[in-house]
């Protein structure tokens, strides 16, 4: 859960990644840092917070030169402080380099263990520094194939953002975890990468294409080179990105997020349907897909519940008692809406259990008569190693107990899931038709889309990583990933 965001040969290079982070905050909101570039040096800030607050103007201003990579953090690997913010920035034999990650490692202990062994001394937890090193380490010559190296020994989701003096690199690993897309700066000359389209649209960039799992991308002064040095896998987008976590605005390797969200809904109206007076979403992430179920079943679409925007997501803050009174702070019920009716509330996935339990009690206090719960994927049953932050097993409330004894824990009338083959078609079905041009109705990417690579193979596009629901996982993570604890306390 983090965000990656990156541009290179534009002079308002800081500037622009400030908003393009801004952009992408839904990724993470515990950390914030921006790395430039100008032609020679390279300089950093990083803060704990969130990119408003990490960055007051006078701090913006200290970045200079014409590139910059930046990146938000929602730890999932390594603890939440300022010495796990990224990008991590390092000096070394070569020059000097930074680096911005999204997605876990699942070797980063045995690869972590074996640097340790031969002398390498690490300043934080987080699985990245592991690369860092390995591209130190390399015996290769240019930048992009020290890291093309040093990414030949990990394993796992990453889509890796660097910045070196005079060049921006961007990589994907090979099954395409997490989303990473290229863009361009009105005129050309400029090209940003991104996690997400949508901050393409804030800084009125034009969406190039997504880069492909497996690709390396190079960006000099000279244009974008790009080059494939790993073998080919399946590939394994995150489908809980669509499901879930990235922005409605967002198309990632041609699939819009808004309609996945909303044939998510439909298909849980068809399969799933209820007697009932309106349908309610849990806001936001809920939202779209209670547009399809509303749809698809005919019932109203009313916002019974009001979301207070100036809390975080309730999972953002990492201690347990805050997250429990987080859906009081974040959640109020609209009784006009709400008294006398037969509610159904779409929510788009039910971890713990904790947010569903406490909304039904809320809508039932505000006069509704039946309340019925719809989940817009399957239950989730496992950890995901690869960058979501999930709760151990024990703590995902379907990994022990049945839909009816869930449904009795949240005090719901009824509760039904969307089974996984549904949440597939429902996904693929949000396919736009041309992929390589205009993902996100922003400029038409001509040209350049050509000159670069395309998807080679459509079939690839059809797997997902679906492992929190089905436990099947495409990558093994020997040992699971434990929490490693700082004994050097910088406080
Ligand atoms: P829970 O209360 O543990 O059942 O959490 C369910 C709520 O958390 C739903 O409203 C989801 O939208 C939201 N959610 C699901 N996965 C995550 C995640 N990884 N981080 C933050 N929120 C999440």
């Amino acid at each position: 859960m983090c965000g990656v965001f990156g541009i290179f040969n534009h002079p308002e290079a800081a500037n622009l990644a400030y908003l393009g982070l801004h952009a992408l905050q839904h990724r993470g909101q515990e950390s914030a840092g921006i790395a430039t570039s100008d032609g020679d040096q390279l300089s950093l800030h990083r803060g704990m917070g969130h990119v408003i607050d990490v960055f007051p103007p006078e701090q913006l201003a200290r970045l200079k030169g014409d590139n910059a990579i930046g990146h938000v953090r929602y730890s999932t690997a390594g603890g939440s402080m300022l010495k796990n913010a990224q990008p991590i920035a390092v000096e070394y034999s070569r020059g000097s380099i930074a680096i911005g990650h999204n997605g876990n490692l699942t070797n980063a202990d045995t690869v972590r263990e074996s640097l340790e062994a031969r002398g390498s001394i690490f300043q934080s937890t987080s699985d990245t520094e592991a690369i860092v090193h390995l591209i130190a380490m390399s015996q290769q010559k240019s930048p992009e194939d020290r890291i093309a190296d040093a990414l030949s020994h990990v394993k796992g989701a990453y889509s890796l953002l660097c910045l070196t003096p005079t060049s921006m690199i961007a990589v994907r690993d090979p099954m395409g975890f997490r989303p990473l897309c290229l863009g361009r700066m009105p005129g050309g000359g400029a090209y940003t990468v991104a996690s997400e389209p949508s901050s393409f649209d804030l800084i009125g960039a034009e969406y190039i294409r997504d880069i492909e799992p497996g690709e390396l991308v190079v960006v000099t002064k000279s244009g974008v080179k790009t080059a494939r040095p790993f073998a080919e896998s399946a590939r394994s987008m995150c489908i809980f990105e669509y499901v879930y976590f990235a922005r409605p605005d967002s198309t990632l390797d041609g699939i819009s997020v808004y309609e996945a969200r909303k044939n998510l809904g439909r298909k849980l109206a068809l399969i799933h349907p209820v007697e009932a007076d309106v349908v309610v979403p849990v806001p936001d992430s809920g939202v779209p897909a209670t547009i399809g179920y509303s749809e698809a079943s005919g019932i109203p679409f009313e916002l019974g519940l009001m979301r207070s925007h100036y809390v975080g997501r309730t999972f953002i803050e990492p201690q347990q008692s805050i997250r429990h009174f987080g859906v009081r702070l974040k959640l109020n019920p609209i009784s006009s809406v709400l008294k006398g009716k037969r509610v159904v509330i779409v929510d788009d996935s039910l971890i713990r259990g904790t947010t569903s339990r406490k909304i039904v009690k809320m809508v039932r206090a505000a006069g509704a008569t039946e309340v019925h719960m719809r989940i817009s994927s399957p239950p989730t049953k496992w950890p995901c190693y690869y960058g979501i932050d999930t709760p151990t097993r024990a703590e995902l409330i379907a990994s022990t107990h049945s839909v009816e004894e869930i449904n009795q824990y949240i005090t719901s009338d009824t509760l039904a899931y969307l089974p996984l083959e549904a949440m597939h078609e429902a996904v693929l079905q949000a396919r736009r038709p041309a992929l390589g041009a205009n993902g996100n109705g922003n400029g038409n990417g001509n040209g350049h889309a050509r000159s670069l690579p395309v998807i080679s193979d459509p079939k690839r596009l059809e797997s997902f990583c679906h492992a929190c629901w089905t436990g099947e996982y495409p990558v093994e993570f020997t040992p699971p990933p434990k929490q490693r604890q700082m004994r050097l306390l910088d406080i």
